[in-house]
């Protein structure tokens, strides 16, 4: 996996993202190789690496990364048609970044999983 460096660089505007919500939990940009018409990710500005890293502490991050990818998916207009949202976790879902990131991919139909 790669390290956390270049979505803490987006939160720090150290490299150019399209950011399409921001607030002092979570940021929310368009992922560089979009897989559907509407394809964004939601990271919580604190650095956790995984779902493995949720723990008493930390766990209403989750839900507050859910509530905006819902309120993203009400204004990019993909809610009444549908979307989906998946976290992958280490390797064998394909985890890429390590930084725990929501994906929101809508705006055409999706492949049944
Ligand atoms: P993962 O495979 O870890 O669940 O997803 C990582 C996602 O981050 C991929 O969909 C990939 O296209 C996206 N990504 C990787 N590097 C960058 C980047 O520098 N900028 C943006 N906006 N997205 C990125």
């Amino acid at each position: 996996m790669l390290n956390n460096s270049i979505f803490k660089k987006i939160i720090d505007k150290k490299t150019k993202a399209n950011i399409i919500y921001e607030d002092k939990l979570v940021t929310a940009f368009e992922d560089i190789k979009p897989k559907a018409p509407v394809h964004i990710l939601i990271i919580p500005n604190t650095f956790i690496a995984s779902l493995n890293d949720i723990k008493e502490s930390n766990k209403d991050i989750i839900a507050h990364m859910l509530y905006v990818s819902v309120n993203i998916a009400k204004q990019q207009k993909i809610s009444q048609e549908g979307y989906r949202i998946i976290i992958n976790c280490n390797k064998n879902a394909g985890q890429e970044i390590n930084y725990l990131h929501i994906h929101l991919l809508g705006g055409k139909k999706l492949n049944k999983i």
